[in-house]
This record gives C-alpha cells, structure tokens and sequence, in this order.
C-alpha cells in the first residue's frame, strides 16, 4: 500500500513544508489568541511572515473574515512587510497584539472624555476655541464637524494600499470624519473664513486613479497628489498605548501612520508606559492560602514590589503627541513632536503630575487637507485630566497583576499534573 514517492518530489515536497512553516506559526499565533493563550507579560506576539506567505496566510484563511471571526475573535494585528530597525535587520513583520488591561482601559476612558465633549460641541455647551462666540460655541460648522466625528475604539485597521496584503495597523483608538457634505441642510455659516464653498468632500476620492500596488512602503505614498489617502480613507487622529514594546518601537509606530497617510492621519497620541512596564512584577507573588483576602494581600504585595522599582529606576508614564506636518517643497508629510513632548503624566512616585495629561482641539481630528476643504471651525479644546488617567492606569495594573497571577498558577497547575503524570 505504500506509495514511492521519487526523490525530487520528496525534497520539493520538504521545501515546501519548510517553506510553509512560517505560515504555520502564524496560524498558530491567531489559533493562541482565540483561545486565550497570550504569552504572559506582553502587549504582542510576533512572527517572521514574509510578504508571499503573507499572502498564502490570507488566502488560507479566506481573507480577513477569518481572521477576525473563527480564527480570532476580535483579533488585532499589524502587518509590516518590510519591517526594518535602525540597524536595517529585519523585524518579525506579523504582530498578534494583545489587549492588556492598559490597552483596554486607558483607550476607553480617554473616549469617555472626548465622547461627552463631542456631545457638548454638537448641543453647543463647548467653550469656544477662537473667542468668536460669546459664551458657548454655537457656530454651525463646527457642531457640524463634531456631528460626524466618529470613535473607532479598537475597531478599524489602517491600511496603506488597497491591496489585501497591504502594510496595515490596527490602533487602539482612531477617531474619522464621516464622508458627508459637511456644509449641507442649510447649515453654511455665515462668516467669512470659509474659502472653498465648491468641493466639500471629505477625502472618499477613486481608488482607480491612484497607485495602488503597495510593495514597498516607501514608494507607496497616499495623498501625494491632491487625492488624499489615493482612495483609502484615514482617521485624523490615531491613539496607541506602549506597555511591553519599546519607547522606540512605540515612537515608530506613531510616526508610520503619519508617514503613510501622508498627513491624513494629523494627529498621533503615544501614550509611553514601557518604562513602567520595566518595573512591573513579571512573576507574581502566589497568594498564602485559599480566599479572597489572600489573594487581595498578594496583589498589594506585588504592587508595592512594583512602586519600589518605580522609585528606584525614576520611572515615568509619558504622552507623546506628533503632528504631520508637510514639506511644502516635497509635499510629503513627517511627523514632528508637539510642543511640551513628551509630558509626564505619571510620576516616579506613580501620582498625577498636574491637572492636564493633554490638550486636544477639534481640529487636530481633522487631516488639513479635509480641513481646507470643509473651512475652519471655532476650534474647540478638550482636556484629558492626569488624575483620571492616574486611577484608569492604578485599575489596570491591579487588574492585570491579577489576571497574569491566575495564569501562571493554571501554567503551574498544569505543569505538576503533567510531572505527576511522567514521574
Ligand atoms: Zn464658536
């Protein structure tokens, strides 16, 4: 019954095997999210994925639907084909990222803030940014822009090609105008700073007309001609929380959105907890015994482990915030870093420093290439207070301290019934 497979095809048959192992792992690395098992301490899992079997990954799993249905539910990933550090050497291009409770929290509770000020811009309870207002802005254009304001909080990935391959990131919270004629239901307002009452779409332009072919991130440049993202649609503003990954991974992936939205994406929030993430307890303190208090005494044990490194190594939690700016000469955006950035927001003695984290306006949700389209607005600002989100990081340590113990006793668990089992 056996069959005699000829050498050649057998060592074919082995490259390929070899070949495909890397998709394997892939597969593996979304198998693992969907059912729980991240590895412990981190905010990614990456693999090696080259550009081909990047394709194969999404052929074989019939495209994103996949990918974010059975495979991984609610599934995150960056795909970067070309990913290069500064010493050129590749990095692992397919990242599986992981929600942590920093991720979870933080995010959210930042969209609370901006939710509710969006409301109030839109029921004209918002300060007026320009003074132009007496009291509380009632300009039309500005409640208008505010109306079609839309959070995507873990929600929409950003792409930099059309193509199913293409480069993408998938942030933690992004902020987009919706594509509508701003100024329409007779609501133009009537002062003079409007000065393009005849083109009022918001960045939704043709795909065919543009280059979309997206091999290389550097030659692929969305909105170099007057088209905005070449037909894809970009957030104005982007958020990414740094726990486990690097000050300088964090810092280029703020400024890739930048780069490759060619400015669309205006405004980009790094929030940097890498330095306390450097503190954060990576084996937790098993509780004394059975029970709640116990296991509350062992999370207290390891959070006060966690605020003597704080001390020690003079830790921070810092927000960085970039803004495109555009070189008139070559018309291609670069991010530059806002004044006052970095901010501490979080102190070595892990306490709120001041009453603002940071200032945002409405404008910096808005690419300034939509913005001239659509005519200036009255600018409203928001603050996000240090304090909250001093307390929304104090949860998230206790809840992720919490979650990382349970998992390492299952993992200790597990790895006695098997010595149990072998011995
Ligand atoms: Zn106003």
């Amino acid at each position: 019954m056996a069959t005699v497979i000829p050498a050649k095809r057998a060592r074919e048959g082995s490259r390929h095997a070899r070949k495909n192992r890397r998709v394997e792992r892939a597969k593996q690395l979304i198998r693992n999210y969907g059912r729980g098992e991240w590895p412990p301490n981190q905010d990614a899992s990456s693999c090696t994925l080259y550009l081909g079997e990047y394709r194969q990954l999404l052929q074989e799993l019939n495209g994103g639907d996949m990918l974010n249905g059975r495979f991984g539910h609610g599934l995150r990933y960056d795909y970067t084909a070309d990913n290069r550090g500064k010493d050129r050497k590749r990095r692992k291009q397919f990242v599986v990222r992981i929600p942590t409770a920093f991720h979870l929290f933080l995010p959210k509770t930042i969209e609370e803030t901006i939710v509710q000020w969006i409301i109030a811009i839109r029921e004209g309870r918002a300060q007026c940014g320009t003074g132009a207002c007496p009291q509380n802005c009632v300009h039309n254009r500005t409640q208008e822009v505010a109306k079609y304001l839309m959070p995507y909080y873990n929600g929409a990935p950003i792409r930099i090609s059309a193509l199913a391959e293409s480069d993408k990131k998938h942030p933690s919270l992004s902020y987009m105008l919706e594509d509508r004629e701003i100024e329409d239901n007779g609501l133009d307002s009537d002062d003079s700073d409007s000065d393009d009452s005849d083109s009022n779409d918001l960045g939704n332009n043709n795909l065919d007309n543009n280059n979309l072919d997206g091999n290389n991130s550097d030659n692929n440049n969305p909105g170099s001609d007057d088209s905005g993202g070449g037909g894809l649609r970009f957030p104005g503003l982007v958020l990414e929380v740094g726990w486990s990954q690097t000050s300088f991974a964090l810092r280029r992936k703020c400024e890739w959105y930048i780069r490759n939205s060619n400015g669309e994406v205006r405004t980009v929030i790094g929030i940097d907890l890498h330095d306390l993430y450097q503190c954060y307890p990576k084996s937790k303190t098993q509780p004394n015994g059975p029970g709640e208090l116990a296991d509350i005494q062992a999370t207290n044990e390891d959070i006060c482990k966690m605020a003597k490194a704080v001390k020690e190594k003079k830790a921070t939690g810092k927000i960085f915030i970039w803004r495109a700016e555009i070189d008139s000469c070559t018309n291609r955006a670069k991010a530059v870093l806002r004044e006052n950035s970095p901010h501490v927001f979080l102190d070595e003695d892990l306490k709120p420093v001041g009453e603002i984290a940071f200032l945002l306006c409405l404008e910096d949700f808005i690419s300034v290439r939509v913005l001239k389209k659509i005519g200036a607005t009255h600018n409203p600002q928001v603050a996000i207070g240090s304090k909250l989100l001093h307390a929304c990081f104090k949860s998230a340590v206790v809840c992720q301290v919490r979650e990382g113990r349970e998992n390492e006793m299952k993992k200790n668990k597990e790895k006695s019934d098997g010595g149990g089992l072998t011995g």
